[in-house]
């Protein structure tokens, strides 16, 4: 497997592509877990290489320079981490950027400015990435937020390159994720939740085939309940989705997968208020209310399935966690799940904001990373980073 511990780092000048889009706000760093999870590549490759070039988007610029979304307080940021110095070059490809890395001294570290500055990051323009390829003699990809991408760092680069391969971020996520689809402890347990059924179609889909059971909360929920004829009051609910809800129950009938919904559930005027209407059973569900949250008859369900589980993937809460009188059902749920002598993987953008808002990140087996990248693996989707690096998921 290419990955960066097979490969010969001494003496070269390596291209670390990192994912550093953390969250900003007036130029301070909100979050920096991001830059955290880089660490260990970055002194692995510190150690190695002679001189290191460091690369990163952030936020969306859309092709032009945007002063807001520079890379600058990242750099301090990585300079902190790491005891040492790190410049920022004021750009990503050009002369000036390729003097820079000369008058490096060995052992130097260098931040190129935000890859999507350039059109051609997103666009995948071949010169642009042979341009950033240009810079260095080793690429080395340790963004797994970034490998659903087809960008120019992330595969085009790739194709200019004499040695490629993935750091241990990606090679973490790897050895997770693909135990989980290949070679999962049974029962295999899936935990879906969320918004919308729109967006988890493929993972259901896929997990069909894969899971022993499917427990599906959050507002999605409700489009599942709709489809089987209950009431679902003021909830969220995607009508246009209907049919292929009804599909998906019928395909985990045939498939003899136990898929779960939520059995009762916490009432309310609206996700935004305090107020509750209080927790009523599925079949009872008031014409002027929203479903927010999933109830303790639905806690005792789902905790009564996980308790034997060898392995379970999880993502999408449970609930309108954001706000605290709708964070039960999620909050109950993390409880339970780590608490289960199971290998247990969560990912998504939200769920790694709820399990990190409870201070569960280090009781969970594995938190991914990834957030678009996290779900389509899951969905069984070829990712272009790590087809461009020859990883497979078994
Ligand atoms: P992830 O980012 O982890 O993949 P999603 O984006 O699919 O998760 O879903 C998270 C969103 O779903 C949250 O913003 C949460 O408020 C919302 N949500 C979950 N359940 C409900 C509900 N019953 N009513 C309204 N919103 C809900
Ligand atoms: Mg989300």
């Amino acid at each position: 497997m290419p990955f960066i511990d097979e490969v010969h780092l001494e003496g070269k000048t390596v291209l670390l592509r990192l994912d550093l889009n953390v969250p900003l706000q007036d130029g301070v760093i909100q979050d920096d877990s991001r830059i955290r999870a880089a660490v260990p590549t970055l002194e692995y490759a510190i150690q190695r290489a002679d001189k290191l070039v460091l690369c990163s988007h952030m936020g969306k610029p859309k092709g032009k320079r945007v002063p807001e979304l520079s890379l600058q307080p990242v750099a301090k940021r990585i300079a902190e981490l790491l005891e040492r110095e790190v410049q920022l070059a004021p750009d990503c490809i050009g002369d000036e950027v390729r003097a820079m890395i000369q008058d490096l001294t060995p052992g130097g570290v260098l931040l190129l400015e935000n890859l999507r500055f350039h059109p051609g990051e997103t666009d995948n323009d071949p010169e642009f990435s042979r341009e950033l390829a240009s810079l260095a003699d080793v690429y080395v990809n340790d963004a797994f937020g970034v490998v659903h991408r087809a960008h120019a760092s992330v595969t085009g680069v790739v194709d200019h390159m004499d040695t490629a391969c993935a750091g241990f971020l990606i090679q973490k996520e790897w050895r997770y994720l693909s135990k989980a689809l290949s070679n999962p402890d049974r029962p295999f347990v899936l935990i879906s939740g969320g918004a919308k059924v729109s967006s988890k179609l493929g993972l259901l889909q896929n997990f069909m085939d894969r899971a022993d059971r499917i427990l599906i909360g959050g507002a999605m929920a409700c489009t599942f309940r709709k489809a089987e004829g209950y009431p679902v009051g003021k909830s969220l609910v995607e009508e246009d989705l209907i049919p292929q809800a009804k599909e998906i129950l019928n395909k985990a009938w045939d498939k003899e997968v136990s898929l779960y919904l939520p059995v009762d559930y916490l009432m309310g005027p609206n996700a935004e208020q305090e107020k509750t209407y209080g927790v009523f059973p599925f079949q009872d569900i008031r014409s002027d209310a929203m479903i927010l949250d999933t109830g303790p008859a639905t806690h005792t369900l789902f905790s009564e399935t996980l308790k034997d589980a060898g392995t379970i993937v999880w993502n999408g809460p449970m609930g309108a966690f954001e706000n605290p009188t709708y964070s039960q059902g999620s909050v109950g749920l993390i409880q339970t799940v780590c608490n289960v002598d199971a290998l247990t993987i969560a990912g998504g953008g939200d769920t790694d904001s709820l399990i990190h808002r409870c201070g569960m990140q280090n009781q969970i087996d594995f938190l991914s990373t990834g957030g678009g990248s996290f779900l389509e693996l899951l969905e069984g989707k070829e990712l272009p980073g790590l087809k461009a690096l020859g990883i497979r998921m078994e």
